[in-house]
């Protein structure tokens, strides 16, 4: 461990931990929070540097979002190069290049039908919106009584009312909530499993419980492929090729949330690709800005548009909608993931006759390549740690590792024991995961894989 403090010089990192446990909530935490937060100085590529010095790979990107690390040059230009222009400015009125290409973006890249764009702060409030779109287009189409939402169980998606009024029933703590949250409809979890096959009683169930309600169902909104803070399960696209099915037989438009997924998180750019369906509306958040600012976009499809559109405005209109900082660092992050990957050898294929050119044809973009190395590094580095005590299942799925635990998780013994083998997690309930950053090498990934090991079995001291 170093000693000299990379913030030498500036304020007594004791002092501002000690700051920080009288006046700062942290996420889901009591005041002073059960266990004290690790102070950062700063962070570059995968690693984050603490304040006493020592130095951890990130494992969990931000929670999904620094796909491309830290302090990435491009992203970090991106960023200067607007605030020479201009940091913000309104957006009602007004417009400007940033947001209009990052829209045009979205609109290329996401599953196609999908053409409106509509930028907000942060992942709740892109569900908020989606939400609103959706009981917006049920009045303006003279169906007043389509109001409520269905989910599956075992969702999350956000902290404020109406996502959490559809997020799990037992994880999002509905008792705390009885009589203020609206009363959504709920069917069972999806089962287990992105590669195993579908159940068909499950899909049968899953048909029946929508049309049972679709009349009073303004949308659906589900996770697509990976149900993330519900509990790390993956599911398979059937699900979801169902889900699209019965919502449009019944007059009801279908949500996907992909601020976790999105963004080649799961091996395909977005969740939705797997199953080859387009929703009405689709969230995105976390990865859109590849960590740097908070920024989130619900895209709707022309029909939603238009029938919103036919009775009146959408009414939202955040103070920072279309941030131009955060979407000048959205547009050089979507077009870091695009970017061909440099190619290795195995990649290169002949195009057609091999002619004096030289090697050509597709290379993989960069995201792609890199989650398929990182998914097989998880792979391979996981499956030992299947076989350790206390540990009920290992699976992985994109660059996303997860090993459940046959019971809760001990936080500080975790934490402990990942941050002496060098890693930054942060486990919940009975799970222990990781989503590394894009540009994580097979040596990180090995140590982060190590770090689970021993966080899967640290006893509290
Ligand atoms: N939906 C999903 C699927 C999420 O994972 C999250 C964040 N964990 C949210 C919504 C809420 O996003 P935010 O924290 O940016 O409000």
């Amino acid at each position: 461990m170093s000693t000299a403090s990379p913030g030498a010089g500036g304020p007594d990192p004791a002092m501002l931990l000690e700051l920080d446990g009288r006046h700062v909530w942290h996420p889901y935490a009591a005041l002073p929070p059960a266990v004290a937060p690790l102070l950062v100085d700063s962070a570059a590529g995968v690693r984050l540097r603490l304040a006493d010095g020592r130095e951890l790979i990130d494992g969990m990107s931000s929670w999904w979002a620094a796909v491309h690390g830290y302090r990435h040059p491009v992203l970090d230009a991106a960023v200067t190069d607007q605030l020479g222009r201009m940091a913000h400015v309104m957006f009602g009125g007004l417009t400007h290049e940033p947001a209009v290409r990052l829209a045009s973006t979205l609109v290329e890249i996401t599953p196609p039908g999908l053409e409106h764009v509509f930028l907000c702060d942060s992942g709740s409030v892109s569900v908020e919106v989606a939400i609103k779109m959706c009981l917006q287009y049920q009045l303006a189409r003279g169906r007043p009584g389509k109001r409520r939402l269905a989910t599956w169980r075992g969702g999350y998606h956000g902290d404020t009312f109406h996502p959490m009024s559809v997020c799990d029933p037992e994880g999002g703590m509905h008792h705390l909530w009885r009589g203020v949250l609206p009363a959504q409809v709920f069917v069972g979890a999806p089962p287990d499993g992105f590669g195993a096959p579908p159940d068909e009683r499950y899909l049968a169930e899953l048909v029946d419980g929508i049309a049972r309600h679709a009349d009073e169902l303004a949308a659906v909104i589900v996770e697509p492929i990976v149900q993330g803070t519900g509990g790390m399960r993956f599911h398979h696209p059937a699900y979801l090729r169902a889900l699209r099915e019965v919502t449009a037989a019944h007059d009801v438009l279908l949500i996907f949330d992909e601020i976790a997924t999105g963004f080649g998180r799961t091996g395909a750019l977005f969740a939705a690709e797997h199953a080859g369906v387009t929703p009405d509306v689709l969230c995105l958040g976390k990865a859109l800005t590849g960590g740097y600012l908070t920024l989130a976009a619900a895209l709707c499809t022309p029909e939603v548009a238009a029938g919103i559109s036919a009775g009146g405005v959408l009414a939202h209109g955040p103070t920072f909608m279309g941030n131009p900082l955060a979407c000048a660092v959205a547009n050089a992050s979507i077009e870091l993931l695009r970017a061909p990957a440099s190619p290795p050898a195995d990649l290169v294929r002949p195009a057609g006759p091999a002619g004096a050119d030289g090697p050509a044809g597709p290379v993989r973009p960069y995201w792609q390549e890199s989650v398929r190395r990182i998914e097989a590094a998880l792979r391979a580095g996981l499956a030992p740690v299947a076989g350790l005590p206390g540990v009920r299942d290992v699976r992985v799925l994109g660059a996303i590792g997860v090993v459940q635990l046959d019971r809760p998780v001990d936080l500080p013994a975790a934490t402990t024991a990942a941050v002496a083998a060098g890693v930054w997690l942060r486990p919940f309930r009975d799970l222990i995961y990781t989503m590394p950053p894009y540009l994580a090498d097979d040596d990180d990934v090995a140590r982060i894989v190590r770090a689970m090991a021993a966080a899967a079995v640290a006893v509290p001291r």
